[in-house]
Protein backbone atom coordinates (compact mmCIF):
# COMPACT_ATOMS: atom_id res chain seq x y z
CA UNK A 1 0.00 0.00 0.00
CA UNK A 2 1.30 3.33 -0.73
CA UNK A 3 1.89 5.52 2.50
CA UNK A 4 2.22 9.06 1.75
CA UNK A 5 5.51 11.08 2.82
CA UNK A 6 5.64 11.48 6.40
CA UNK A 7 7.36 14.96 6.91
CA UNK A 8 7.63 14.35 10.95
CA UNK A 9 7.89 11.49 13.71
CA UNK A 10 4.51 11.29 16.28
CA UNK A 11 4.66 10.65 19.86
CA UNK A 12 1.35 9.40 19.45
CA UNK A 13 2.90 6.28 17.29
CA UNK A 14 5.50 5.89 20.28
CA UNK A 15 6.01 1.97 20.19
CA UNK A 16 8.01 0.58 23.75
CA UNK A 17 9.19 -3.13 24.31
CA UNK A 18 11.13 -2.85 27.19
CA UNK A 19 13.87 -4.89 28.37
CA UNK A 20 12.94 -8.30 30.46
CA UNK A 21 16.86 -7.98 32.02
CA UNK A 22 17.26 -4.64 33.30
CA UNK A 23 21.17 -3.45 34.16
CA UNK A 24 22.47 -3.09 37.33
CA UNK A 25 22.72 0.66 38.14
CA UNK A 26 26.15 1.44 38.72
CA UNK A 27 27.19 3.44 42.59
CA UNK A 28 26.65 6.52 41.71
CA UNK A 29 29.99 7.79 43.41
CA UNK A 30 32.81 8.95 42.06
CA UNK A 31 33.89 5.82 39.85
CA UNK A 32 31.42 7.14 37.56
CA UNK A 33 33.32 8.43 34.51
CA UNK A 34 31.56 10.45 32.27
CA UNK A 35 29.68 9.20 29.47
CA UNK A 36 30.75 5.15 30.27
CA UNK A 37 27.93 3.94 31.47
CA UNK A 38 24.80 3.63 29.25
CA UNK A 39 21.03 3.05 30.69
CA UNK A 40 18.97 0.35 29.94
CA UNK A 41 16.83 1.57 26.29
CA UNK A 42 17.53 3.90 23.87
CA UNK A 43 15.32 5.49 21.98
CA UNK A 44 15.02 5.40 17.88
CA UNK A 45 13.33 6.83 14.78
CA UNK A 46 14.14 5.87 11.06
CA UNK A 47 13.75 8.00 8.11
CA UNK A 48 13.86 7.46 4.07
CA UNK A 49 13.37 9.90 1.36
CA UNK A 50 10.51 8.08 0.20
CA UNK A 51 8.05 7.66 2.81
CA UNK A 52 9.66 10.17 5.32
CA UNK A 53 9.72 9.30 9.47
CA UNK A 54 8.50 6.18 10.69
CA UNK A 55 7.68 5.41 13.98
CA UNK A 56 9.32 6.15 17.34
CA UNK A 57 10.43 2.81 19.44
CA UNK A 58 12.15 2.57 22.94
CA UNK A 59 14.18 -0.65 23.27
CA UNK A 60 16.96 -2.03 25.05
CA UNK A 61 20.04 -0.72 24.60
CA UNK A 62 21.93 -2.48 21.47
CA UNK A 63 24.45 -1.77 18.90
CA UNK A 64 23.20 -0.83 15.25
CA UNK A 65 23.29 -2.63 12.21
CA UNK A 66 25.68 -0.14 10.18
CA UNK A 67 27.08 -0.95 6.11
CA UNK A 68 30.27 0.07 5.90
CA UNK A 69 29.45 2.34 3.36
CA UNK A 70 26.70 4.29 5.21
CA UNK A 71 27.81 8.50 4.49
CA UNK A 72 27.93 9.06 8.40
CA UNK A 73 31.13 6.96 8.48
CA UNK A 74 32.57 8.92 5.61
CA UNK A 75 31.63 12.37 5.22
CA UNK A 76 30.72 13.06 8.74
CA UNK A 77 26.53 13.21 7.94
CA UNK A 78 26.20 13.41 11.78
CA UNK A 79 24.71 15.72 14.49
CA UNK A 80 24.27 15.45 18.44
CA UNK A 81 23.09 17.17 21.41
CA UNK A 82 23.22 17.09 25.01
CA UNK A 83 21.08 17.78 27.82
CA UNK A 84 20.24 16.42 31.41
CA UNK A 85 17.57 15.24 33.45
CA UNK A 86 18.11 15.79 37.38
CA UNK A 87 16.41 14.40 40.65
CA UNK A 88 15.29 17.17 42.75
CA UNK A 89 15.78 17.41 46.37
CA UNK A 90 11.87 16.69 46.27
CA UNK A 91 12.56 13.57 44.44
CA UNK A 92 10.89 14.71 40.94
CA UNK A 93 12.81 14.47 37.74
CA UNK A 94 13.14 17.61 35.79
CA UNK A 95 14.76 18.27 32.21
CA UNK A 96 16.04 21.87 31.76
CA UNK A 97 14.87 24.01 28.57
CA UNK A 98 14.57 20.90 26.06
CA UNK A 99 12.81 22.84 23.80
CA UNK A 100 15.76 24.27 23.10
CA UNK A 101 17.86 21.34 22.85
CA UNK A 102 14.71 20.11 20.07
CA UNK A 103 15.23 23.58 18.13
CA UNK A 104 19.17 23.23 17.99
CA UNK A 105 18.96 19.69 16.84
CA UNK A 106 16.54 20.73 14.23
CA UNK A 107 18.62 23.41 12.96
CA UNK A 108 22.25 20.91 12.94
CA UNK A 109 19.76 18.94 10.76
CA UNK A 110 18.78 21.15 8.15
CA UNK A 111 22.51 22.82 8.08
CA UNK A 112 23.97 19.02 7.34
CA UNK A 113 20.94 18.17 4.92
CA UNK A 114 19.31 15.51 7.17
CA UNK A 115 16.07 15.37 7.89
CA UNK A 116 13.96 17.76 9.41
CA UNK A 117 10.76 17.33 12.06
CA UNK A 118 8.55 18.97 14.47
CA UNK A 119 10.45 19.67 17.42
CA UNK A 120 7.56 19.06 19.89
CA UNK A 121 7.12 15.49 19.06
CA UNK A 122 10.71 15.33 19.75
CA UNK A 123 10.39 17.05 22.98
CA UNK A 124 7.29 14.91 23.68
CA UNK A 125 9.55 11.54 23.21
CA UNK A 126 12.80 12.64 25.11
CA UNK A 127 9.96 13.21 27.69
CA UNK A 128 8.82 9.48 27.87
CA UNK A 129 12.10 7.99 27.54
CA UNK A 130 13.70 9.92 30.28
CA UNK A 131 10.56 8.39 32.23
CA UNK A 132 11.13 5.19 31.30
CA UNK A 133 14.63 5.78 32.24
CA UNK A 134 14.09 7.04 35.96
CA UNK A 135 15.24 4.91 37.90
CA UNK A 136 18.90 5.87 36.04
CA UNK A 137 18.68 9.78 37.15
CA UNK A 138 20.89 9.68 40.26
CA UNK A 139 19.65 11.19 42.76
CA UNK A 140 22.42 12.17 44.64
CA UNK A 141 23.92 16.33 44.81
CA UNK A 142 25.13 17.19 41.32
CA UNK A 143 24.40 14.25 39.81
CA UNK A 144 22.39 13.77 36.74
CA UNK A 145 21.61 11.48 33.46
CA UNK A 146 23.31 13.11 30.53
CA UNK A 147 21.33 12.66 27.17
CA UNK A 148 22.73 12.20 24.00
CA UNK A 149 19.95 12.57 21.08
CA UNK A 150 21.82 12.05 17.53
CA UNK A 151 21.21 12.16 13.82
CA UNK A 152 23.27 9.86 11.42
CA UNK A 153 22.88 9.52 7.64
CA UNK A 154 22.97 5.71 6.88
CA UNK A 155 22.55 5.33 3.27
CA UNK A 156 25.11 2.93 2.00
CA UNK A 157 26.19 4.79 -1.09
CA UNK A 158 29.77 6.81 -1.42
CA UNK A 159 28.65 9.77 -3.36
CA UNK A 160 29.17 13.28 -1.59
CA UNK A 161 25.32 13.82 -1.36
CA UNK A 162 22.09 14.10 1.03
CA UNK A 163 21.83 10.30 2.68
CA UNK A 164 18.20 8.70 1.33
CA UNK A 165 18.36 7.24 4.85
CA UNK A 166 18.96 8.21 8.42
CA UNK A 167 18.48 7.40 11.90
CA UNK A 168 17.66 9.59 14.61
CA UNK A 169 18.41 7.56 18.05
CA UNK A 170 18.42 9.22 21.98
CA UNK A 171 20.60 7.21 24.71
CA UNK A 172 22.06 8.31 28.19
CA UNK A 173 24.31 7.88 30.57
CA UNK A 174 24.28 8.65 34.27
CA UNK A 175 27.13 11.29 35.20
CA UNK A 176 28.79 12.55 38.48
CA UNK A 177 29.07 16.34 39.66
CA UNK A 178 31.48 18.46 37.51
CA UNK A 179 33.10 19.71 40.53
CA UNK A 180 33.22 16.84 42.79
CA UNK A 181 36.00 18.95 45.11
CA UNK A 182 34.80 22.33 45.01
CA UNK A 183 34.53 24.63 41.72
CA UNK A 184 38.11 24.76 40.21
CA UNK A 185 39.03 27.51 38.03
CA UNK A 186 40.42 26.36 34.65
CA UNK A 187 43.20 28.47 32.55
CA UNK A 188 42.99 28.54 28.91
CA UNK A 189 45.68 28.00 25.67
CA UNK A 190 44.84 30.62 23.30
CA UNK A 191 46.75 30.25 19.91
CA UNK A 192 44.89 32.18 16.94
CA UNK A 193 46.63 29.60 14.95
CA UNK A 194 43.81 26.85 15.59
CA UNK A 195 40.33 28.10 14.27
CA UNK A 196 36.97 26.47 15.69
CA UNK A 197 34.43 28.36 13.27
CA UNK A 198 34.43 31.03 10.70
CA UNK A 199 31.48 33.21 9.10
CA UNK A 200 29.81 30.86 6.72
CA UNK A 201 31.08 27.30 8.21
CA UNK A 202 28.95 25.21 10.41
CA UNK A 203 30.27 26.46 14.17
CA UNK A 204 26.46 27.39 15.48
CA UNK A 205 25.26 23.51 14.59
CA UNK A 206 26.32 20.76 16.59
CA UNK A 207 27.45 18.96 14.13
CA UNK A 208 30.34 16.05 14.93
CA UNK A 209 32.60 17.08 12.47
CA UNK A 210 33.22 20.34 14.26
CA UNK A 211 34.18 18.79 17.48
CA UNK A 212 36.34 16.05 16.25
CA UNK A 213 39.43 18.46 14.39
CA UNK A 214 39.35 20.14 18.28
CA UNK A 215 40.31 16.96 19.69
CA UNK A 216 44.46 17.38 18.97
CA UNK A 217 44.10 20.96 20.07
CA UNK A 218 42.47 20.29 23.04
CA UNK A 219 45.96 17.57 23.56
CA UNK A 220 47.82 20.06 22.79
CA UNK A 221 46.64 22.62 25.87
CA UNK A 222 47.35 19.72 28.48
CA UNK A 223 50.50 18.50 27.48
CA UNK A 224 51.32 22.59 28.05
CA UNK A 225 49.84 22.85 30.85
CA UNK A 226 46.84 24.35 29.89
CA UNK A 227 43.12 22.67 30.78
CA UNK A 228 40.85 24.27 28.00
CA UNK A 229 41.57 25.59 24.76
CA UNK A 230 39.68 29.17 24.11
CA UNK A 231 39.20 29.82 20.66
CA UNK A 232 40.19 33.00 18.60
CA UNK A 233 39.15 33.94 15.28
CA UNK A 234 40.00 36.18 13.06
CA UNK A 235 43.31 39.19 12.72
CA UNK A 236 41.86 40.79 15.49
CA UNK A 237 41.49 37.70 17.75
CA UNK A 238 38.36 38.06 17.93
CA UNK A 239 37.17 35.64 21.83
CA UNK A 240 34.60 33.21 20.57
CA UNK A 241 34.46 30.03 22.91
CA UNK A 242 36.16 28.04 25.14
CA UNK A 243 36.78 24.14 24.80
CA UNK A 244 33.13 23.02 24.59
CA UNK A 245 31.38 25.91 26.34
CA UNK A 246 30.28 30.07 25.72
CA UNK A 247 32.39 32.43 26.80
CA UNK A 248 31.23 35.15 29.20
CA UNK A 249 33.31 37.98 29.96
CA UNK A 250 32.58 40.49 33.20
CA UNK A 251 34.40 44.20 33.31
CA UNK A 252 33.78 47.67 33.64
CA UNK A 253 33.50 49.33 30.92
CA UNK A 254 35.18 52.95 30.26
CA UNK A 255 32.68 55.05 32.02
CA UNK A 256 33.03 52.54 35.11
CA UNK A 257 29.56 50.80 34.15
CA UNK A 258 29.23 46.75 34.82
CA UNK A 259 28.72 44.70 31.60
CA UNK A 260 28.58 41.25 31.34
CA UNK A 261 30.19 40.95 27.38
CA UNK A 262 29.81 37.35 25.38
CA UNK A 263 29.61 37.35 21.15
CA UNK A 264 27.05 37.40 19.23
CA UNK A 265 25.75 34.75 17.50
CA UNK A 266 25.17 36.49 14.12
CA UNK A 267 28.28 35.34 12.53
CA UNK A 268 27.38 31.55 12.49
CA UNK A 269 30.72 31.11 14.50
CA UNK A 270 29.23 30.42 18.28
CA UNK A 271 27.39 27.61 19.39
CA UNK A 272 23.73 29.60 20.82
CA UNK A 273 24.35 27.51 24.28
CA UNK A 274 21.38 26.66 25.98
CA UNK A 275 23.17 28.13 29.54
CA UNK A 276 24.70 30.45 27.33
CA UNK A 277 20.58 32.49 26.82
CA UNK A 278 19.66 31.60 30.38
CA UNK A 279 22.57 33.54 31.39
CA UNK A 280 21.86 36.00 29.24
CA UNK A 281 18.32 36.27 30.58
CA UNK A 282 19.22 36.03 34.38
CA UNK A 283 21.33 39.04 33.97
CA UNK A 284 19.04 40.99 32.41
CA UNK A 285 16.25 40.28 35.08
CA UNK A 286 19.15 41.19 37.54
CA UNK A 287 18.45 45.25 36.24
CA UNK A 288 21.59 46.63 37.26
CA UNK A 289 24.14 44.61 34.45
CA UNK A 290 24.52 45.98 30.97
CA UNK A 291 24.17 42.87 29.12
CA UNK A 292 25.70 42.62 25.64
CA UNK A 293 26.15 40.32 22.93
CA UNK A 294 28.94 41.95 20.96
CA UNK A 295 32.03 41.14 19.21
CA UNK A 296 35.13 41.07 22.25
CA UNK A 297 38.51 40.68 21.01
CA UNK A 298 41.89 39.60 22.77
CA UNK A 299 43.44 43.52 23.00
CA UNK A 300 40.20 44.49 24.54
CA UNK A 301 40.13 41.85 27.50
CA UNK A 302 43.86 42.30 27.97
CA UNK A 303 43.66 46.25 28.16
CA UNK A 304 40.57 45.86 30.60
CA UNK A 305 43.13 43.66 32.99
CA UNK A 306 45.66 45.97 32.77
CA UNK A 307 43.57 49.03 33.68
CA UNK A 308 42.00 46.70 36.76
CA UNK A 309 38.46 46.89 35.00
CA UNK A 310 38.03 43.06 34.14
CA UNK A 311 35.85 41.63 36.72
CA UNK A 312 35.64 37.68 35.98
CA UNK A 313 35.83 35.46 32.43
CA UNK A 314 33.74 32.07 32.47
CA UNK A 315 32.72 29.45 30.18
CA UNK A 316 29.08 28.80 30.65
CA UNK A 317 27.70 24.94 29.50
CA UNK A 318 25.15 22.38 30.29
CA UNK A 319 28.72 20.11 32.03
CA UNK A 320 29.73 22.65 34.49
CA UNK A 321 27.09 25.30 33.94
CA UNK A 322 29.74 28.01 34.69
CA UNK A 323 33.82 27.60 34.90
CA UNK A 324 35.79 30.21 36.05
CA UNK A 325 38.91 30.69 34.51
CA UNK A 326 42.23 32.16 36.14
CA UNK A 327 44.66 32.72 33.15
CA UNK A 328 45.24 32.36 29.70
CA UNK A 329 48.08 31.83 27.89
CA UNK A 330 48.27 34.07 24.82
CA UNK A 331 51.32 35.39 22.95
CA UNK A 332 53.73 34.06 24.90
CA UNK A 333 52.73 35.00 27.42
CA UNK A 334 50.35 34.33 30.62
CA UNK A 335 47.76 36.87 31.53
CA UNK A 336 46.56 36.03 35.66
CA UNK A 337 43.28 36.88 35.58
CA UNK A 338 41.65 38.79 38.90
CA UNK A 339 42.11 36.08 41.27
CA UNK A 340 38.85 34.19 42.37
CA UNK A 341 37.73 33.55 45.95
CA UNK A 342 37.66 30.05 47.73
CA UNK A 343 34.26 29.18 46.65
CA UNK A 344 31.78 27.28 48.85
CA UNK A 345 29.18 25.91 46.37
CA UNK A 346 26.87 24.48 48.90
CA UNK A 347 26.63 27.78 51.05
CA UNK A 348 23.06 29.89 50.01
CA UNK A 349 23.30 32.41 48.00
CA UNK A 350 24.85 35.47 48.94
CA UNK A 351 24.90 38.83 47.59
CA UNK A 352 28.48 39.31 47.38
CA UNK A 353 29.29 36.04 45.43
CA UNK A 354 31.27 36.60 42.31
CA UNK A 355 28.22 36.51 39.51
CA UNK A 356 29.54 33.68 38.00
CA UNK A 357 28.70 32.13 41.27
CA UNK A 358 25.19 33.51 41.45
CA UNK A 359 24.22 31.97 38.40
CA UNK A 360 25.75 28.30 39.32
CA UNK A 361 23.88 28.40 42.39
CA UNK A 362 20.61 29.75 40.84
CA UNK A 363 20.50 27.40 37.81
CA UNK A 364 21.36 24.95 40.31
CA UNK A 365 18.22 25.46 42.88
CA UNK A 366 16.33 25.02 39.36
CA UNK A 367 17.72 22.05 37.98
CA UNK A 368 17.32 20.57 41.40
CA UNK A 369 13.81 21.90 42.06
CA UNK A 370 14.45 24.30 44.96
CA UNK A 371 13.42 26.95 42.58
CA UNK A 372 10.10 26.63 40.97
CA UNK A 373 10.86 28.26 37.26
CA UNK A 374 9.24 27.18 33.91
CA UNK A 375 12.53 26.62 32.90
CA UNK A 376 12.49 23.47 34.75
CA UNK A 377 9.98 20.73 33.15
CA UNK A 378 8.89 17.85 35.20
CA UNK A 379 9.46 14.47 33.45
N1 LIG B 1 29.84 25.77 22.81
C1 LIG B 1 30.15 24.56 22.32
C2 LIG B 1 31.12 24.47 21.20
C3 LIG B 1 29.54 23.40 22.86
O1 LIG B 1 29.83 22.19 22.37
C4 LIG B 1 28.62 23.54 23.93
C5 LIG B 1 27.97 22.33 24.54
N2 LIG B 1 26.77 22.02 23.86
C6 LIG B 1 28.33 24.83 24.40
C7 LIG B 1 28.96 25.92 23.82
C8 LIG B 1 27.35 25.05 25.52
O2 LIG B 1 26.03 24.79 25.09
P1 LIG B 1 24.90 24.39 26.13
O3 LIG B 1 24.77 25.53 27.09
O4 LIG B 1 23.66 24.20 25.31
O5 LIG B 1 25.36 23.14 26.80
Amino acid sequence: AHRSYQETFRFVDLQESLTKYPKLIPPNDDSLKFGKVMTDHMLEVPWNNVTGWGSPTISPYHPLPLDPAAKCLHYALELFEGTKAYCGDDKKIRMFRPTDNCQRMHDSAARIALPTFDIEELRLCLHRFVEVEKNWVPDQPGFSLYIRPTMIGTEPSLGVDQSAEALLYVIASPVGPYFPTGMKPVSLLADPKYVRAWPGGSGNCKLGSNYGPTVMIQKEAVSKGYQQVLWLFGEEHYITECGTMNMFVYLKDSQGQAELVTPPLSQGTILPGVVRRSLLELAESFGNIKVSQRPITMAELVQALNDNRLIECFGAGTACVVCPVEKIFYKGEELLLPPIPKLDLSAPAHSADPLFLKFYKILNDIYYGRQASSWAEIV
